[in-house]
């Protein structure tokens, strides 16, 4: 098998610990990247760089942001009686690109995924729970994958969520496809499932 120099099996490494890349698809990426122009392998870098140094979390909503607290959470035009909780940031942006919600979000930080080691004490359940302790919040919507680890996160919560009797605790309609991600869910789907949000 041929060695690459040390800097190629580097960035081979690198890239293989993305989701989906394989080893073959990382080297193809790097021998992309050595045809780039010098420029622009620098602007590759620095947009890399970027994300360690301009990026932050929210520490009232834990979504990733530039600024602490987010623009979300520093909107005054916002409902503060109704939360969001999703799973991702990601999955926060897809709620917003519908433009049908106009609540407070918080981040949880993943799902249950107790095989992989992803149990409540390393999601942010703690800063959810002081954050209902904290303010007033009648609607509760719990906003996850329709799969079996969304499911599973959402019972969990609910039970979690229980002793907060005067927020009213919802789901995403199941207008959205089983096993289907938020992420990648059309907006006229999303939008429905905001807009017939059900009592869990
Ligand atoms: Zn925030």
């Amino acid at each position: 098998m041929i060695k690459f120099p040390r800097p190629i099996r580097n960035l081979i490494d690198q890239f293989s610990k993305l989701p989906g890349i394989g080893p073959k698809t990382a080297e193809r990426l790097v021998f992309n990247l050595l045809k780039w122009k010098h420029t622009d392998k620098a602007d590759f870098a620095n947009a890399l760089n970027e994300l360690n140094d301009s990026i932050t979390q929210c520490s009232t909503c834990q979504n990733i942001s530039e600024k602490d607290p987010c623009f979300i959470c520093s909107d005054k035009n916002r409902d503060k009686t109704k939360l969001c909780v999703v799973a991702e940031s990601h999955d926060l942006a897809a709620i917003e690109n519908t433009g049908d919600y106009n609540g407070h979000y918080h981040v949880l930080g993943g799902v249950l995924d107790p095989l992989h080691g992803i149990t409540p004490d390393v999601l942010n359940t703690n800063e959810l729970v002081a954050k209902l302790q904290k303010n007033i919040i009648t609607e509760i919507l719990l906003a996850f994958n329709p799969d079996m680890e969304g499911e599973a996160t959402m019972i969990y919560l609910k039970n979690l969520l229980e002793p907060f009797k005067k927020s009213k605790v919802t789901r995403l309609a199941r207008g959205m496809p089983v096993g289907s991600d938020l992420e990648y869910t059309d907006e006229v789907t999303l939008s429905s499932a905001i807009q017939n949000r059900k009592e869990l």
